[in-house]
């Protein structure tokens, strides 16, 4: 097995967070809300924007895939008036599959040498005392800093870059970046953790839709999620010679109804793959869901019919009918564009769909 490893770029940047939630196993505990923050896949979203050493942000990529990443946090040892700089090592991950392969092995290695190169002085950090020795990673105690409380211990380790880089800080304190502190980001990890469970909901309904597409109906898929799991799922069935209905959200709600509790029911979250139809917004307003997230956006799905979009506040219409229900739109909406290249089971490229819908709105102009 090769292990390339490379700076990390623009467009790694989403599947390294997707990558560091899955490596720390939270996801279900995160959807529940249960445990402490912050997490560490905000921590590396939030470290290129602030206190991230980006030149030291690395990706570790087997058969094209990236399956492991390490970044560094600007850090200082105090000791009284006087700041050293130095580094903090982590968060660092490895796609579950790909552990104990020597991935965090070849990460770490690169990045001692890059750190050296670059010319910085000294690492310090709190990890694992049985993996981290192997690197040359020595007890902080060593060099005489303990922690920003005063405390030294085995997973507070660190090791010099360049000799005697720390003999000036003797006695000082190690201070992270408040981007560590679980009060005060709280709230932001929350909501950025929000968009991942989201994403992964939507690509379900998205393999759904192509699975109908694949048996030659429209492609649409539509879930209900209730306290981090799925309760029910549905495809379209529509049959427009026998006049059968079919959309995947009537689907959906015809599986629900009768099976679950209002009270379930209010605090689920039902997800679709493309913006639901009026007949379609009737039927979930009446199984009594008040969360809807939409892949593809009306606005967008207009691209492939043969009228023009026209904005419709159905949110407020419901409103006046006393239904509460907060629709979201837009969740991977280009992925989800493409989905409808396998609409009923023969594969035509979007751009070719929407040109030749153009085509037809330009003629009936
Ligand atoms: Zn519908």
């Amino acid at each position: 097995m090769e292990i390339i490893v490379r700076r990390e770029t623009k467009e790694d940047y989403r599947r390294v967070e997707e990558i560091t939630r899955e490596a720390f196993g939270y996801t279900e505990r995160i959807e529940r809300g249960g445990i402490g923050c912050p997490y560490e896949h905000w921590m590396v979203n939030e470290l290129r924007k602030r206190d991230g050493v980006l030149e030291l942000s690395l990706v570790a990529v087997v058969d094209n895939e990236i399956v492991g990443h390490v970044i560094c946090s600007k850090a200082k040892v105090k000791k009284d008036d006087n700041e050293l700089p130095v580094l903090n090592l982590g968060p660092i991950s490895v796609l579950p599959k790909y552990q104990k392969m020597g991935i965090g092995k070849a990460l770490i290695k690169e990045l001692i040498s890059n750190a050296k190169k670059l010319g910085f002085g000294a690492f310090l950090f709190f990890g694992r005392p049985e993996y981290y020795p192997q690197f040359g990673f020595v007890e902080a105690e060593t060099f005489g800093v303990s922690d920003s409380e005063g405390y030294n211990y085995p997973s507070f380790m660190g090791m010099e870059l360049i000799p005697g880089y720390l003999d000036c800080v003797k006695g000082g304190r190690f201070i992270e970046s408040d981007i560590y502190n679980d009060d005060l980001n709280r709230d932001a990890v929350l909501m950025f953790d929000k968009s991942f469970s989201e994403e992964k909901y939507m690509r379900r309904c998205y393999e759904l839709a192509i699975g109908a597409g694949k048996k030659g109906y429209d492609t649409f898929g539509a879930i209900l999620v209730y306290d981090g799991k799925i309760l029910e799922e549905a495809e379209n069935t529509a049959d427009y010679k026998k006049r059968i209905f079919g959309h995947a959200e009537f689907n959906l709600v015809h599986k629900c109804a009768n099976k679950y509790s209002d009270e379930i029911l209010e605090n689920a979250v039902l997800y679709t793959s493309c913006a639901p139809c009026e007949r379609c917004l009737g039927a979930i307003a009446s199984l009594g869901v008040h969360n809807v997230v939409c892949g593809v956006s009306y606005k967008e799905f207009c691209k492939l019919l043969p009228f023009d979009y026209q904005a419709v506040d159905r949110e407020g219409l419901l409103k006046q009918l006393g239904i509460q229900m907060t629709l979201k739109e837009s969740v991977l909406e280009d992925e989800g564009m493409h989905v409808f290249e396998w609409w009923g089971g023969e594969y035509h490229p979007l751009e070719e769909m929407i040109a030749e819908m153009d085509e037809v709105k330009r003629n009936q102009k």
